[in-house]
């Protein structure tokens, strides 16, 4: 079938009707049949991204692939990869004396190895849900005898908010704002999975990619033989992704592109990333499941430690988390949700064991909130 052309244009709305034209939907999934009929082996994909996790759910597009044509979810939810170590260190600052500590709202139920900040702002310690770190900063401006510490979480696609606030604290010669930094960055955890072989080819973030481009992932096809497509998040956008998956694997002509040019321009925002240069450099960080990944995080460069509030946090080191919680397999696609014993049991959204039930864009809560009955029959 012809591919619907898509052009950058200002006003995205006017394609939202397209993307979710039912006759091409139909189309593509024919499309997607066919070419999973000719590959006489099944085939995986990885979704790098937790609103793409949601959509395949709530477009109910799992449920239409041939059974060869596996999509597993990746390490896209920024809540989900937070280390243990970070949460912990979130913990300790919220503990501190005439003390703010602010976050997103997913953030504050994600356990650490000492309970979450959820618990401890029960017992009465100063923890605030912002929607964005401007809202950390004016806590700041009107709390001059208070410390604020925002726990910056999150990948390419929110480090520039931070970036910005860093710049305004340091305009305003603010002294009592300050930031855990936990950012991470995409590309870097993907080249750890790239070569995997069960892995055939990635769906790749548009949030992450309308920052970054198409540039950072190239080396997928270049040094690791993979596919990868950058894509919306309609139905026809996700089934658009997969068919063109499909078609590079058939044709074992690996490629990366760019298929949500109406929200992607193949150069990213390079004003956004001139900003995230003059705050950050790249470090090694932890990944909740992966360990650390060389260059995949971000800290503040030399002349802004000031604002990094780590330094001077004395902390116990971190315990083990839950042992049975296999959210570490989950981010890296080797299990899925319901094969951990915990699932749809001990932990489900309001008790939530791991991370990956926590956030709304975690695997384990986009399987139990849409997923199929099978593991409740169970
Ligand atoms: S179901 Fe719960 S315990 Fe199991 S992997 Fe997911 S978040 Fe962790």
């Amino acid at each position: 079938m012809d591919r619907i052309k898509v052009k950058p244009e200002k006003n995205n709305f006017r394609f939202l009707d397209e993307y979710r034209d039912r006759n091409l939907a139909k189309g593509l999934i024919r499309s997607i049949r066919q070419r999973a009929g000719r590959l006489n082996r099944s085939v995986t994909f990885m979704e790098v991204c937790g609103t793409h996790t949601t959509a395949l759910f709530r477009h109910g597009i799992r449920s239409l692939l041939p059974d060869n044509v596996k999509i597993v979810s990746g390490p896209g939810c920024p809540v989900c990869v937070t280390s243990t170590e970070d949460i912990d260190l979130a913990l300790t600052a919220a503990r501190l004396p005439r003390t703010i500590v602010t976050s997103f709202g997913d953030m504050l139920r994600v356990p650490g190895s000492r309970g979450s900040l959820k618990a401890l702002r029960s017992e009465g310690c100063d923890i605030r849900v912002v929607y964005s770190p401007l809202e950390a900063i004016e806590l700041a401006v009107n709390n001059h005898a208070k410390r604020v510490v925002h726990l910056a979480v999150g990948f390419e696609t929110t480090a520039p908010a931070t970036a910005a606030v860093i710049n305004r604290a340091r305009e305003k010669g603010l002294d009592n704002f300050s930031v855990l930094c936990s950012h991470k960055l995409i590309p870097p955890a993907l080249k750890g999975l790239a070569p995997e072989s069960r892995i055939d080819g990635f769906m790749l973030p548009g949030h992450v990619s309308s920052i970054i481009g198409i540039r950072p992932y190239m080396f997928l096809a270049r040094e690791c033989g993979k596919s990868g497509v950058i894509a919306g998040f309609e139905a026809v956008d996700i089934l658009q992704a997969i068919d063109r998956l499909l078609e590079l694997t058939e044709k074992k002509s690996p490629a990366v592109e760019n298929l949500y040019h109406r929200c992607v321009p193949d150069e990213g925002n390079p004003a956004a990333r001139e900003l995230l240069k003059q705050v950050f450099i790249q470090k090694d960080a932890k990944w909740r499941g992966f360990g650390h990944i060389p260059k995949s995080g971000l800290s503040l460069r030399p002349g802004l430690k000031r604002f990094d509030a780590s330094r001077g946090i004395e902390m116990e080191p971190s315990a083990v988390a839950h042992r049975s919680c296999r959210c570490g397999e989950v981010l890296r696609g080797l299990i899925s949700p319901p094969e951990c014993k915990l699932f749809g049991n001990i932990c489900v959204p309001e008790t939530a064991v791991g991370p990956c039930m926590v956030s709304s864009e975690g695997a384990c809560a986009a399987y139990y909130r849409y997923g199929s009955d099978e593991w409740k029959r169970r």
